[in-house]
């Protein structure tokens, strides 16, 4: 599979990067070059910013309800391209169709979500003194830019671009440069839904791009999703350009194991929890916390990981060094003492011999303080910790420095309740492996797995993506001005 030269989206139209360095696409299912891209420098970003500073200045004179009825129109086709799209995703992200398919349903509902800002986005207004009135509304910001992460092509860009614009800015994105492709044909949809040129630019390239976009002083806000190394830097040199910027870190999500725990739907919800998307999620069920006996439950669920086809309900991971710093993290706790029950290294799946594989992995009996329990693996490995009170369990949860999500598996209401209330995490869930909250609600997490404050997603992004202004009214109240003689 080959896809054509991927390119920057300036002003509507496509353009090769400027600068001559070039970057390889390589499809995680073979190790094979899909596409390539050429690094962008800061006369490509000057010559974006210049023309969505345009685009936006008329934009902004749009009503809400009159900007929205663009996306609904690149809502449908988004659903009549999903099989195109999802094939994308496929190829360069190396997920399984099914998965690639969600993300693209994923894309469809954020959609949704913006078309219904309108009855989101509502000022206030009241009599602060006699006579006088003080009222509130929101106004769009003018130009922003996000920047991606390789594991949701589409679905992490459509968090931010269809809110974004609907509320009156133009978008700058900046794919990951390891799945650029997804986002070449976001741009083509967008315009042929009539979003106006300028609205919508890409921007291709690695650090230094993101670095221009930093510093670019007329960006006015950055949305980051990557890594929490990276989300540091980006907060850090945008905040200190004076932009205002929400950056969304790494992640190691508990999964806190009651021994009163349903049998069939923890072992099903955590398996598919920890292999989705070959645990490149930064929502997946990292570390098992098992409380007590919970052995007929844990045997369940390495019967129910047995049964994962690497390469058929299983994806690959991103790239070489990922597999191998993967197959690292088994190896060092192997080494430490804890028992690998189920070992996903050196898997080669027949047909794809060159693809990044790692089969799932259930390392047992390793402590709180080994690598694997602590750190993002960011692969199908799931860790498990044993501990004989819920209090040691979220005590380990609370310590860890991210704290993106934590679910408990418990028939038991009140234990629910004392481990959602207690855990240091942005996104709980109960009895559910992947606990994302679905729009109005907020996609976000705390600790080290979040800078800035607010979601990205839902109605905080209206927050974000919006400046508020305060107007005060005083009129003169006498009746009775008799016009008309
Ligand atoms: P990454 O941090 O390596 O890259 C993210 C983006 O930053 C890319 O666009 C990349 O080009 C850019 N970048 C990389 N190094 C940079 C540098 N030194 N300076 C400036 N920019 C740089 O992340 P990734 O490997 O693409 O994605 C995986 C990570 O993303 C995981 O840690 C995962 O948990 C996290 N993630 C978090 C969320 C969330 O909502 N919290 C969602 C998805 C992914």
């Amino acid at each position: 599979m080959k896809y054509n030269e991927v390119q920057n989206f300036i002003n509507g139209a496509f353009k090769s990067g400027s600068t001559t360095k070039t970057h390889s696409v390589i499809s995680p299912l073979d190790g094979g070059e899909l596409s390539n891209f050429k690094e962008s420098s800061m006369d490509d970003l000057n010559e974006i910013v210049i023309a969505a500073q345009k685009a936006q200045k008329a934009w902004q004179k749009v009503t809400l309800k009159e900007r929205v009825q663009v996306l609904y129109r690149y809502r449908q086709l988004l659903e009549k391209n999903s099989v195109e799209l999802t094939e994308i995703i496929y190829q360069e992200n190396g997920k399984i169709h099914s998965e690639a398919k969600a993300e693209i349903d994923k894309a469809i509902e954020l959609t949704e979500f913006a078309c219904s800002l309108p009855q989101f986005v509502n000022g206030e207004n009241m009599e602060v003194s006699k006579g006088v009135y003080c009222s509130s509304t929101r106004h769009p910001l003018g130009v922003v830019a996000s920047i991606a992460p390789f594991n949701f092509p589409s679905m992490v860009p459509h968090w931010t671009l269809v809110n974004a614009i609907a509320l009156g800015n133009a978008m700058i994105l900046k794919p990951s440069e390891l799945v650029p492709i997804s986002s070449q044909y976001i741009a083509k949809l967008l315009k042929e839904a009539g979003l106006p040129d300028g609205l919508f630019n890409i921007i291709n390239g690695t650090q230094s791009t993101v670095e221009n976009i930093c510093d670019h002083p007329d960006i006015k806000a950055v949305t980051f999703v990557g890594s929490t190394k990276v989300a540091k830097i980006v907060y850090q040199r945008a905040s200190n350009n004076l932009k205002q910027v929400l950056a969304l870190g790494g992640a190691k999500n508990h999964i806190i194991l009651l021994p009163d725990a349903h049998p069939d739907m923890a072992s099903s919800n955590i398996v598919a929890s920890m292999s989705g998307c070959a645990g490149q999620r930064c929502m997946a069920a990292a570390t098992l916390i098992a409380v007590g006996n919970c052995d007929a439950i844990l045997d369940k669920l390495v019967g129910d990981a047995l049964k994962i086809q690497c390469g058929t309900t299983l994806g690959a991971v991103i790239s070489k060094a990922s597999k191998e710093r993967i197959e690292n993290y088994i190896t060092e706790a192997e080494e430490q003492g804890a028992k690998i029950i189920l070992d996903g290294r050196n898997t080669v799946v027949p047909g794809k011999e060159n693809g990044f594989y790692v089969g799932p992995t259930i390392i047992d009996h390793a402590t709180a303080d080994m690598r694997v329990a602590k750190e993002e693996i960011f692969g199908p490995v799931l860790t498990i910790v044993r501990v004989k009170t819920i209090d040691e369990a979220l005590a380990i949860e609370n310590a860890n420095p991210y704290g993106n999500a934590c679910s408990v598996f418990t028939q038991s209401g009140g234990l629910a309740n004392y481990v959602t209330e207690n855990a240091s995490a942005g996104m709980c869930g109960v009895n559910i492996g992947v606990p994302v909250p679905r729009e109005p609600f907020g996609f976000g997490g705390w600790n080290e797995s979040r800078f800035g404050s607010g979601d990205i997603t839902g109605k905080s992004s209206i927050i974000f993506f919006t400046k508020e202004k305060k107007t005060t009214t005083k009129w003169n109240q006498e009746a009775g001005v008799n016009w008309m003689s």
